[in-house]
């Protein structure tokens, strides 16, 4: 690299994905190609799928996915219902609404219960709603919905809809996997969909689903179409340890780096520590006089509003071109309004503090 691409390259990500490269995940990266269709590549394969039924707390199959983690929120729709399903998304922000966008995407008509940006989905609200609206096939989560920087009680959710009916409880993981608690066995969780480039540690371009008997059954039922995302043609290449099409080689021996950094830390000890993190963000950015966003903060990151008059867009591009920290800001209606700052996967306390720093002293020169 030449000194300007060099320069270009040296930024603080601080963003929930993707996340910064552990040093040993990036020379994993460098290693040479292995082909797929190889032993060499089996004995990778495997690891991988052992490592992911580790941090998804399983014993279910993980499938694996050449696509970003939206892929696999689409591939949970097309495998698990047919033409005229009903469906219901309980949305907590974008990533629930992308849901929702998905199934009309595919002719569904999704029932969807919204909650205020920034509080998680309410068990009672759905225990109601899944009292009127029957026959459901599906319901649609977000373990944490990185837009508002919220963590859901899935183990309560999926209590509720197991309670009230036989409709299948379908995951979106892709931000808060390895890094906040879940326990996909134990909640009876059906279809948990992730990606490579947040918790994981990855760079971006693998999404995993781990699958329940219940959705594995659903599967060989539902009558949407399907190709690229069929699970019906994964599973069949799954147990000799291939996938039906070429994967993204380097990204899979890098997830098995990054999965044995976790199995070393131990997984519930990253829990403690992403959790600890975000207790010191949520200190800090108050510290500063910030108003945090969301009620029912995740640990991955933490959202917090920008004062009265600040252009954030403005302050995040400043931030990220001259002191080389990498913001998250804030999408669709809060666009320029509020900073999201991801404390997940590699990001350790000394990271978060170079990044705070230079907050507090944008802001103190905005507002003095
Ligand atoms: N769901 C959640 C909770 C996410 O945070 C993201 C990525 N920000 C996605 C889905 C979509 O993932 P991708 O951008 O990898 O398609």
């Amino acid at each position: 690299m030449n000194p300007q691409e060099k320069a270009m390259y040296d930024i603080l990500l601080l963003t929930p994905g993707p996340t910064p490269l552990p040093l040993t995940v990036r020379a994993a990266l460098e290693r040479p190609i292995l082909h797929h269709r190889t032993d060499e590549f089996g004995i990778v394969f495997r690891e991988l799928l052992a490592g992911l039924q580790d941090v998804y707390r399983t014993k279910n199959k993980v499938l694996v996915m050449t696509c970003s983690g939206t892929g696999a929120m689409e591939s949970s729709v097309v495998n698990l219902l047919s033409p005229g399903d009903r469906a219901l998304v309980h949305s907590t922000g974008a990533f629930g609404d992308r849901f929702a966008e998905i199934l009309r995407a595919h002719g569904l008509e999704p029932v969807v219960l919204s909650e205020e940006w920034g509080h998680a989905a309410d068990p009672e609200r759905l225990r109601k709603a899944l009292r009127s609206e029957k026959g459901l096939k599906a319901c649609f989560f977000q373990h944490t919905d990185t837009s508002t920087g919220i963590v859901n009680d899935l183990k309560a959710l999926s209590a509720a809809v197991r309670e009230g009916s036989d409709a299948l409880v379908v995951v979106d993981a892709v931000s808060g996997l390895a890094a906040e608690e879940l326990e996909t066995d134990a909640w009876g969780l059906d279809a948990v969909l992730s990606a490579s480039q947040k918790g994981l540690m990855c760079p971006p371009g693998l999404a995993y689903a781990a699958l329940s008997p219940r959705a594995l059954k659903a599967c060989a039922a539902a009558k949407l179409p399907r190709f690229y995302f069929d699970w019906r043609t994964m599973l069949k290449s799954i147990d000799k340890a291939e996938t039906p099409y070429t994967p993204c080689v380097p990204v899979i021996v890098a997830q098995v780096e990054a999965l044995r950094l976790i199995r070393e830390e131990g997984l519930e000890n990253v829990w403690k520590r992403t959790a600890e993190l975000a207790a010191y963000a949520r200190k800090e950015l108050s510290g500063m006089g910030l108003r945090l966003f969301a009620r029912d903060a995740s640990d991955i990151l933490t959202a917090a509003w920008l004062p009265e008059g600040t252009d954030g867009r403005a302050l995040l591009r400043a931030m990220r071109t001259e002191d080389r920290i990498c913001f998250g800001g804030g999408q669709e209606k809060l666009a320029g309004k509020i900073v999201r700052v991801a404390h997940m996967g590699a990001i350790t306390r000394a990271d978060l503090d170079r990044g705070l720093a230079v907050l507090r002293r944008r802001l103190a020169k905005a507002h003095a």
